[in-house]
């Protein structure tokens, strides 16, 4: 049976960390979907429809791999789906914590699906959403940390464009 895993977050917006995660996925599994979730506990900068548009346009002919956008539980997207995995990428020590406590939950509220953990290359660990918009809105270049699209649309939105 085709393996389908559920790759969840923010994405605001796809970084190459999250692309490099992607792509790792994509050796392991048959199939992905990325699932832009809205995050109650996060104010995002860009609208859900503006990242799935980013992480599309950032994928481009990648083959097997669906972005959709979701509200609500993680884990019941992901049943809804058939996932039988749910992908999250691991950073530091600091990812540790809440990642374990996200998954024990989600074990809890959809046992099927097994959540696995990637690492991503060492050029891509320290980077994140939040310090790419930090830099941009402080008139910094991203142009190493994220896809060419997401270039444009960030000085856009801090008006640099
Ligand atoms: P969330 O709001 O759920 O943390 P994010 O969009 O920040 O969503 O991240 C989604 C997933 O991608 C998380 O598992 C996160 O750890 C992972 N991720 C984000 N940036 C990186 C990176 N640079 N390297 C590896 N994994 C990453």
């Amino acid at each position: 049976m085709p393996r389908l895993a559920l790759y969840p977050g923010s994405f605001d917006p796809i970084t190459n960390g999250h692309l490099d995660i992607i792509v790792r996925g994509l050796a392991i599994f048959d199939s992905l979907v990325v699932g832009i979730g809205e995050n109650i506990a996060k104010q995002p900068l860009f609208s859900v429809e503006e990242r799935v548009e980013m992480v599309r346009d950032a994928l481009g002919e990648i083959p097997n791999v669906e972005v959709i956008s979701y509200s609500g539980l993680t884990a019941k997207f992901a049943e809804q789906i058939g996932a039988s995995a749910i992908l999250r990428g691991l950073r530091a020590i600091s990812d540790f914590e809440f990642e374990f406590q996200m998954t024990l939950a989600n074990r809890k509220l959809f046992p099927k699906a097994e959540t696995v953990f990637l690492m991503p290359c060492l050029s891509n660990v320290f980077l994140n959403s939040s310090m790419v918009k930090d830099i941009v809105s402080m008139g910094g270049d991203v142009e190493l940390f994220v896809p060419p699209g997401v270039v444009e649309r960030l000085k856009i939105k801090f008006g640099g464009a």
